[in-house]
């Protein structure tokens, strides 16, 4: 599956320049996911190694996609993690900061309970690690803990691994 994923990817990921911001490199894997070989060998190479997980988290819009779909494969349920400002109350949200200004996510704080459960946290590209790590706070708030991260893609020359170490723990794996 990784080398189909491999294949994939590099056939179908389209790169966009200069967007949302100048300077910045967009990686555009909707191509992917819309692709039948390419959505289920990415899908089947992000649980790669995955055991012990209760549930996984998909983040806010990608990883909403792939969360549903690796959640089925592990067969467990999934939480989306969403942008701050869509879900009903209560909730659970944290604020984190981005490049320029601050961002915020959120997930229900009634209705379920997720005290104690293992995440795999899901998303397209991994950057600087800020997502991730405040997703895995917004988890922990809610009693769950972070014991994987698993994205597409990540992006070199930025410290999303590092992020991820300093802020969850080395023990913490990232799969990309
Ligand atoms: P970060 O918090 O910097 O790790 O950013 C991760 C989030 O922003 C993910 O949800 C990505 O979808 C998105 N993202 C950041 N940089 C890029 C990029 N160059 N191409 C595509 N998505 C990106």
């Amino acid at each position: 599956a990784l080398a189909r994923a491999r294949q994939a990817i590099a056939e179908h990921a389209r790169l966009v320049a200069d967007f949302p911001k100048p300077g910045i490199a967009f990686k555009d894997l909707t191509p992917v996911l819309a692709d039948p070989v390419g959505l289920s060998s990415v899908v089947t190479a992000l649980t790669h190694g995955c055991t012990e997980v209760d549930l996984v988290a998909g983040i806010d819009a990608r990883g909403f996609l792939l969360g549903g779909a690796v959640a089925r494969e592990l067969n467990v349920g999934v939480l989306a993690v969403r942008k701050g400002g869509k879900l009903p109350p209560p909730v659970h949200s944290v604020s984190y900061d981005l490049e320029y200004g601050t961002a915020s996510l959120e997930i229900p704080a009634g209705g379920i309970d997720i005290t104690g459960q293992r995440v795999l946290l899901v998303d397209d590209v991994l950057a600087t690690g800020g997502t991730a790590v405040a997703a895995a706070d917004l988890l922990a708030r809610a009693g769950a803990q972070v014991v994987g991260v698993a994205v597409i893609m990540e992006l070199d020359g930025l410290p999303g691994r590092v992020t991820i170490a300093d802020g969850l723990g080395t023990h913490v794996p990232v799969h990309a």
